[in-house]
């Protein structure tokens, strides 16, 4: 095998699908049934943002190849782009239906020749002689396989973790979301006083909580307007999230959430007919590890559009972090600005053949606010998978590659590359 991919959320899919497009037998590890991670099994499906300033394109590539069949296929409309404002940034995002952009990811998978194994789980590697081997867990048990690269796209820096590489952790972590898509109700014949008055009435028997229905702590009604996508904070400590305790602990934290406003709705006049017809099966992750990089791209660098020579692709998008005191704490990109992410911060220090993309790229905290938006992602996990087959096809190293080498193959494939300065 010349890669493994761990992890099929949008960055895995891209790095995979690129992989093989490049030429090289990919694996493709997938502990859940389907691709798409936070855009399928966590339920949001609006991936952001392919546009900057004035319309222009910033990421294009696979990410932007199963967005654009997704919207053709629905007949769904794109945001106008050309209208960009960055006050409204969330406008110019492109919601996909998650079932559509699942079925196209595989077949896409089977066009280009990923293998994919999906219901399983990685459960440790090391490199010996020059290879990863790289242990996975089946319905049957454990199994081994052997790559030359491995690309972590697992959303939580498992495989660097597992290969003993540093990674970052927040003292403090961002609160997930579980998401929902509701239907049997019309938001706009709503009578909104009757629904604030009942709702403070539940609150006060302790039926419900605000941030059951909203991020903030205040009373909001994000979730009805949003039919129930990406509109609840669910919080879980920081320390105990990547144990299975802790983890588990935050699904039963979501559904619980869930179950209470389902209870209050259906009390409701209007709510008569509402269903809950699909969950996320996963609680979303905003925040969890990073690795440490060859490079970090920082909050002063990114607000500032550092110039990497070594960049592999832009990635636009505001500081956006949801904060339990001071509910989202925000930084707008100045105008003009489109921040740039380099090479370096795809690389665990001090690893070979080791490549990570998505939202744990080495990033602070501020910074992977807005890195770990989806067209992001899907830029990286492109990039990924192209330098894995250009090390492999030219025997080198990630240190010794040809960044124009590099740049071709990205362009080739579709994607947006920075121009070096
Ligand atoms: C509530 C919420 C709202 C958001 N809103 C937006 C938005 O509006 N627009 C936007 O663009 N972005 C949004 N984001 C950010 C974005 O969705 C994610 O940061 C991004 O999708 C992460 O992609 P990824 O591929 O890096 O990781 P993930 O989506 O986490 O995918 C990781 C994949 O790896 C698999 N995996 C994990 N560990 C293992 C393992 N050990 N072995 C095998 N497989 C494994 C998982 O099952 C998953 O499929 C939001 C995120 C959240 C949580």
């Amino acid at each position: 095998m010349s890669v493994c991919i761990i992890g099929a959320g949008v960055a895995g899919c891209c790095a995979a699908i690129q992989a093989a497009r490049s030429g090289e037998e990919c694996l493709l590890v997938e502990k859940s049934a389907l691709p798409g991670g936070t855009l399928t099994t966590g339920g949001v499906a609006c991936p952001g943002l392919f546009h900057a300033w004035g319309g222009k394109q910033v990421i294009a590539g696979i990410g932007w190849e199963l967005v654009k069949e997704c919207v053709e296929l629905a007949g769904t409309s794109m945001p106008d782009f050309s209208a960009f404002d960055m006050n409204y940034f969330w406008h110019y995002q492109v919601p996909v239906n998650p079932v559509i952009f699942s079925c196209l990811c595989d077949q896409k998978f089977k066009e280009a020749g990923v293998k994919v194994h999906y219901h399983t789980m990685l459960a440790g590697l090391k490199r010996e002689n020059n290879l990863w081997k790289i242990t996975l867990c089946g319905k049957d048990g454990l199994y081994e396989v052997t790559a030359d690269t491995v690309i972590d796209c697992s959303g939580d820096a498992n495989a660097v973790k597992m290969a003993g590489f540093a990674v970052e952790a927040p003292g403090e972590c961002q609160p997930g979301t579980s998401s929902v898509r509701c239907t049997g109700y019309d938001a706009s014949t709503l009578d909104w006083d009757a629904l604030r008055a009942a709702f403070y009435e539940a609150m006060e028997k302790g039926e419900i909580i605000p941030e059951d229905v909203g991020w903030s702590k205040g009373f909001s009604w994000l979730f009805l307007q949003r039919y129930g996508e990406n509109a609840n904070h669910i919080h879980f400590p920081a320390d105990k999230w990547s144990t299975p305790e802790g983890r588990s602990g935050m699904e039963i934290a979501g559904r619980e959430a869930l179950l209470r406003v389902y209870k209050f709705l259906k009390k409701q006049p209007g709510f008569e007919k509402l269903y809950m017809r699909y969950v996320g099966m996963e609680c979303g992750v905003r925040e969890s590890r990073t690795i440490s990089g060859k490079v970090t791209i920082t909050e002063a660098d990114f607000l500032a559009e550092k110039h990497y020579d070594d960049a592999v692709c832009y990635g636009f998008y505001p500081v956006d972090l949801h904060d339990d005191k001071e509910f989202i704490i925000k930084r707008l990109l100045s105008e003009g600005i489109v921040p740039q992410v380099p090479m370096g911060a795809l690389i665990p220090q001090g690893s070979e053949a080791l490549l990570a993309a998505g939202r744990i790229i080495a990033s602070d905290r501020m910074a992977n606010s807005a890195v770990r938006i989806q067209a992001t992602c899907m830029a990286t996990g492109q990039a990924a998978g192209a330098i894995s087959a250009l090390c492999k096809r030219h025997n080198v190293s990630t240190d010794e590659l040809d960044i124009n080498l590099l740049r071709q193959e990205l362009v080739k494939h579709g994607a947006i590359v920075p121009e070096q300065q």
